[in-house]
């Protein structure tokens, strides 16, 4: 499988992330990109460079505020006084109460990211949008004729809202994927395997009924994002019906995971998608830092070969998945299940 990877990510490594009212840095480094790339190029797929698809893929899912704000917010941040190497919001609007666009761009920080763990630093736009173009060129190689292709994205995506950074994630690699896509494709699905919900996946296509969002995840009652993954959350509007969120519960295993993804897996047969995008995260491994669910190495490769039998044209993009002598072997196991379930 063509895998595809950017170098660009190497200069992202964020600083400050704040874990129960303590600073430190994120568990989001450039070590897990080297490791999954190594894991890749010693299993023998062969890996390309994006090429530049240009502004308009992002600007097909990001709004133009955002997207300006992204690129512009380090160095505005920088001529504050007293202000920090990285940009970290200390406020926040409301839900459900009124609320303006801020002129401050502290203010500014507040309504676009989401949470203390997408802190923007010098380069955090730069390997972004790489990201980004990494993700867009697998769709293009599928749009071209693969029947897969791997897009090795860092930093990941599913928890980027249209207008919000959240956890990590600043543009929704995944659901750009997509909509790439559905150039030629009337609908497409994206199954979301990593540990937490994908909620900024689920926020862009929550009105859509052109792309079926599935996510299996840890349980909210326990598993961040907290606010959202419920089952009981299925769309509004034209997209009524067309999210579907399996919450599992922690320390949920390979059988049990897989029980699940059959559920999954008949959802999105049921759609009749022309292709898949996965959101494969590695972090439910038994031994990720997380420990949320305990899915085995080749468990990925079951999960996988599972996927690979929708018999779809697909795009694995990475998501999560952190620093553990396991990270790279996931991997691997989880690119050698899909070739071997197609
Ligand atoms: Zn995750």
């Amino acid at each position: 499988m063509k895998i595809v990877y950017s170098d660009q990510h190497q200069d992202h490594d964020p600083q400050q992330f704040i874990v129960r009212g303590r600073l430190k840095r994120s568990n989001e480094q450039p070590e897990r990109a080297y490791r999954l790339l190594a894991s890749a190029q010693a299993a023998g797929h062969p890996v390309l460079a994006p090429e530049d698809h240009g502004a308009g893929p992002r600007a097909a899912v990001h709004t133009p505020q955002y997207l300006h704000f992204l690129e512009t917010a380090w160095a505005r941040w920088q001529a504050l006084e007293g202000a920090s190497d990285e940009v970290m919001p200390n406020v926040y609007p409301f839900p459900g109460q009124p609320c303006s666009y801020p002129d401050s761009l502290v203010g500014q920080a507040g309504y676009h990211m989401g949470d203390n763990a997408c802190s923007i630093g010098q380069h955090t736009w730069r390997a972004a949008t790489q990201s980004a173009q990494v993700a867009t060129h697998a769709a293009q190689l599928v749009l071209d004729g693969e029947h897969a292709a791997y897009a090795l994205c860092r930093p990941p995506g599913h928890h980027a809202y249209a207008d919000r950074a959240n956890g990590f994630c600043y543009l929704n690699n995944a659901a750009i994927a997509a909509q790439h896509l559905r150039q030629r494709h009337a609908r497409v699905a994206i199954l979301d395997v990593d540990v937490h919900h994908g909620n900024g996946t689920q926020g862009i296509f929550w009105r859509r009924n052109d792309v079926l969002t599935v996510s299996l995840h840890g349980d909210p009652h326990f598993c961040t994002p907290f606010f959202t993954g419920h089952a009981h959350e299925r769309g509004e509007g034209d997209g009524l019906g067309y999210n579907l969120n399996l919450p599992l519960p922690k320390g949920t295993d390979t059988p049990a995971y897989l029980q699940a993804l059959a559920r999954a897996c008949t959802a999105v047969r049921a759609f009749a998608p022309g292709a898949l995008v996965v959101s494969l995260g590695l972090d439910a491994h038994e031994r990720d830092p997380y420990q949320a669910m305990a899915v085995t190495t080749e468990g990925f490769a079951l999960i996988t070969a599972e996927i690979a039998r929708l018999g779809l044209p697909t795009v694995l993009v990475q998501e999560g998945g952190y620093l553990s002598d396991d990270l790279g072997p996931n991997l691997a196991s989880a690119l050698r299940g899909f070739e071997a379930g197609v």
